[in-house]
This record gives C-alpha cells, sequence and structure tokens, in this order.
C-alpha cells in the first residue's frame, strides 16, 4: 500500500454524482462543515471485492444527516450502486470504504446553512488492517479516557458525525505518545461506553455484556457479533457496565469495522487473556 498522502493519489472518488480524478475531489474553504462539523461519516470493509453491510451502512448514514437536520440529495440505492461503482472504479479487493456528506460552501457562512449545497462523496483505498496485526493478536492496551460520551440531549450521539470525533482524536493523540493503542471512554454518567472508533465487551462467566448503546453508536459489527454470539447460544446482555467490573472481566473485546473483533490485553494496569471466546467469535466473524 502506498505511504503517500491521502490528497496525492492516483484513481477516482465518487464526488455529487460522478467520477472525479482523486487529486481534484476537493471541497472549498468556506465549506459550512469545516468551520462548523456536522459532516456524516461511513466506514465499510470491501473483503473480497464486496462491501460487507453494504445497505445497513449507506442506511445509517442517510439517518445521520437526517438526525443532523439534512437530507442526502441522493436515494439508498443510488448511494449503494455509486459504492460498488467506486470500489470497482479503484480495483478493491480488500480495502476500506469512506462515504462522507456535508454542508457545503453557498450564500450562508453564519451558523445557519439551510441554503447551503448538501455534498457527497465516497472514496475507496486498500486497506488490510486497522490495529496491528501482532497487537492484534496479543491483545491491544487501552487507558481510561478524561473524555466521556455526552448525554442524548447534548450531542446528537447516535449519527456517526464528524462533530462527535472531535475528543476521539485528541484522546488518540493523546493514548498513542503513552504507548497505549486506545482510549476507553466512559459516559457522562461513568459508565463503560467505547473506545474512539469501536464498541466495548466483556466475557464473564461464558456470557458477553455490552454497555446499553444509549449514548453512542449501536455499531454494525457490534450487532453482528451479537447475532453469532446467539449462534453459539452464548448468553448476552446489554446493560449498564461500571469501571469497577472490568477487572473481574475473564475477556474483553471490542468490535468494529476498521477493529473487527480486537481482543483487549490491558486497561491500565489490568491485565486480560486472548481467551476463547473472543477467539471463537473472531473465527465466526471472520467467516461472515
Ligand atoms: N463507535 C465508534 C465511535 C465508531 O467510530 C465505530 C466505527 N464506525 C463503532 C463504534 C463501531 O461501529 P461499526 O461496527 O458500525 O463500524
Amino acid at each position: 500500500m502506498s505511504n503517500k498522502s491521502y490528497d496525492d493519489r492516483d484513481g477516482v472518488i465518487w464526488m455529487n454524482g460522478q467520477m472525479i480524478e482523486w487529486r481534484k475531489a476537493n471541497a472549498h474553504i468556506l465549506s459550512h462543515a469545516l468551520h462548523y462539523a456536522g459532516a456524516v461519516f461511513e466506514g465499510e470493509r470491501v473483503y473480497d471485492g464486496t462491501v460487507f453491510k453494504l445497505r445497513e451502512h449507506t442506511q445509517r448514514l442517510l439517518d445521520s444527516a437526517k438526525i443532523m437536520g439534512y437530507e442526502l440529495p441522493y436515494t439508498l440505492q443510488q448511494l449503494m450502486d455509486a459504492t460498488e461503482a467506486t470500489v470497482r472504479a479503484q480495483k478493491i479487493v480488500d480495502g476500506y470504504v469512506r462515504p462522507i456528506a456535508w454542508r457545503g460552501s453557498g450564500e450562508m457562512m453564519g451558523i445557519a446553512s439551510y441554503k447551503n449545497p448538501i455534498h457527497v462523496a465516497i472514496a475507496t483505498w486498500e486497506w488490510p488492517s486497522y490495529f496491528d496485526p501482532t497487537a492484534k493478536a496479543e491483545g491491544i492496551k487501552l487507558t481510561l479516557s478524561r473524555w466521556h460520551r455526552p448525554a442524548p440531549d447534548t450531542a446528537p450521539v447516535h449519527s456517526k458525525t464528524s462533530s462527535l470525533y472531535a475528543i476521539c482524536t485528541m484522546i488518540k493523540h493523546e493514548v498513542e505518545k503513552k504507548g497505549f493503542h486506545d482510549g476507553l471512554m466512559l459516559d457522562w454518567r461513568g459508565h463503560v461506553a467505547e473506545s474512539t472508533g469501536a464498541n466495548f465487551f466483556m466475557v464473564k462467566n461464558g456470557g458477553l455484556h455490552t454497555p446499553t448503546p444509549d449514548c453512542f453508536l449501536d455499531g454494525i459489527t457490534r450487532r453482528t457479533v451479537m447475532d453469532l454470539a446467539h449462534l453459539r447460544q452464548l448468553p448476552v446482555q446489554e446493560r449498564t457496565i461500571l469501571p469497577e467490573e472490568l477487572k473481574t472481566a475473564d475477556e474483553i473485546f471490542l468490535t468494529g469495522t476498521a477493529a473487527e473483533v480486537t481482543p483487549v490485553g490491558q486497561i491500565d494496569d489490568m491485565k486480560f487473556k486472548v481467551g476463547p471466546i473472543t477467539k471463537m467469535l473472531a473465527e465466526d466473524f471472520a467467516k461472515e
């Protein structure tokens, strides 16, 4: 894979209904979203040339925009077709897809934006693994983050909006400097929530426990893994998880489009084994 800057690559990006030369897929400096956030996006995986759960991700993109108060000017089917066309044009076999929609530059440059156009773009590139494979095999290292997921009346917590990722970038910078792979966020009440880009699961006495997604994303991978657990007849509980309980977990793992099923080996000074249930679900997920 090329280490070239993401704006300096060969190929095409689908933008507003057309394939654009990669280096020309640009937005204006006075784009509303650059100043006031509120873009919505998706992260999708291509396995063997096919986009995993394309319909679910595309529907979430449409729903995320609606939560943010705008409608995408394309239908579900048009966006799914555009995604597949972009993957084909880029000849991606195993890769990542990044659809994004945002309020563009228009007649309005204050906080309000209802007269400005909505833009949509879809880019895709080869991308084998999010966490490095050795760390993924041994279990990644997390540290509790000083930032919390906000209350549902404080932020649009069920939208995959760029605004919610401002704290995630700050967390990643802080924790990587300290030698951790990611930060574990509590929510506004002090309950365990999620990492900066993945959902949280704990294995205890042969069952799965995962926080109720009432103030963070109910991930598509999370739901897939819960279905896989049911097929294995493992009990799954969605409930409040307190940070004090973490030390009693038999295994811990994260789920996400980029993370897939990633075992956690450490949270601050607590150590965890990469156990049989995590391994089994990671294998089941790889077969999906
Ligand atoms: N939480 C956050 C903050 C994320 O960025 C992601 C990745 N989209 C997830 C959870 C997991 O969601 P999914 O399984 O749908 O990728």
